[in-house]
């Protein structure tokens, strides 16, 4: 049986014959009481979570709330016996699997055999007192989002001094500002936006380059970015050279030039 949020052909093709549909994914304490109702009324011998941050955090309510033994992070598991390395890989610590066990992920093979009937059952009505009692994605501002969790970044380097529509760009596109070391030690950016070496190694998917050389301490700086976009008037700039995207022209008139485009993309 398969407790969760799972499409009933993935639930039969891991061997589940019947499935409980289990919602309040954002609700920790909600979800420990419709597992612990389940399990009163079912009865099972075991119950396996996955190690993973929500699959293992229920497993450890559960366990807290019953007072039953967990095992966590089983990297091999049979009906006689869990297991799971210790000190360092070097002994392997076994016992009788207890009812609640966590499981490591990509560990133990997936279900390789027929296709089981993964028939929905209705979960039993569990009353709980919630402390949540709804949960929505709020989107982030990325105008404050920190530069090293920022998904798209726009950096203005010593070619910029249009900082207005530098920051009416930003916007507009959604983007993070960052700056070049240069900018930052003129003190026209804060040192938080610095981003290289010596500022902030960037984990985002798309970094926007506007008047900015690509000195190797800046480009170490954008090492795992995967889409570059560079504007310099410098066609030998090595930024020009690292980015995927290139535009050979002042920053000054590209910028208010891309708002507008932006502007009239979004007009009626
Ligand atoms: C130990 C050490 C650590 C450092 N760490 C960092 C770091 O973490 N981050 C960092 O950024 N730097 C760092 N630096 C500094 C780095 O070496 C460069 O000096 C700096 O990155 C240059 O900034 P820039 O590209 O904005 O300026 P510049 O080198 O002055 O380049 C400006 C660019 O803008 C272009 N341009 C000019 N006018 C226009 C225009 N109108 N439109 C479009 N393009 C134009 C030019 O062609 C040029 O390519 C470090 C240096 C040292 C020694």
């Amino acid at each position: 049986m398969l407790a969760g949020a799972v499409a009933a052909e993935e639930a039969g093709a891991a061997g589940a014959d019947r499935l409980i549909a289990l919602e309040r994914d954002w609700d920790p304490e909600g979800r420990t009481a419709d597992l612990a109702g389940l399990i009163a009324t079912l009865a099972p011998r075991h119950v396996l979570f996955p190690e993973t941050q929500t699959g293992g955090d229920l497993a450890r309510r559960l366990a807290a709330a019953s007072g039953e033994p967990l095992f966590p992070g089983a990297e091999s598991i049979s009906p006689q016996a869990v297991g799971r390395p210790a000190k360092g890989h070097r002994v392997e610590q076994r016992c009788r699997p207890p009812r609640l066990i966590t499981i490591v992920a990509d560990v133990v093979a997936a279900h390789g055999g027929r296709v089981h009937e993964a028939r929905p059952l209705a979960a039993a009505a569990v009353p709980v007192r919630r402390a949540i009692l709804s949960a929505d994605v709020i989107p982030a501002d990325p105008a404050r989002v920190p530069l090293s969790e920022a998904d798209f970044v726009l950096s203005a380097g010593n070619g910029v001094t249009d900082f207005a529509s530098f920051h009416a760009l930003a916007q507009a596109l959604g983007a993070t500002p960052g700056a070049s070391r240069m900018v930052c030690d003129a003190g026209l950016m804060p040192r938080a936006a610095q981003v290289g070496a010596s500022g902030t190694v960037l984990g985002a998917t798309c970094y926007f380059a506007l008047g900015i050389a690509g000195a190797p301490q800046h480009l170490q700086g954008i090492a795992r970015v995967e889409h570059v976009v560079a504007v310099n008037t410098d066609l030998h700039a090595a930024m020009i050279e690292r980015a995927g995207l290139a535009v050979v022209a002042d920053a000054q008139k590209v910028m208010p030039a891309l708002i507008a485009a932006l502007e009239a993309e979004a007009a009626p």
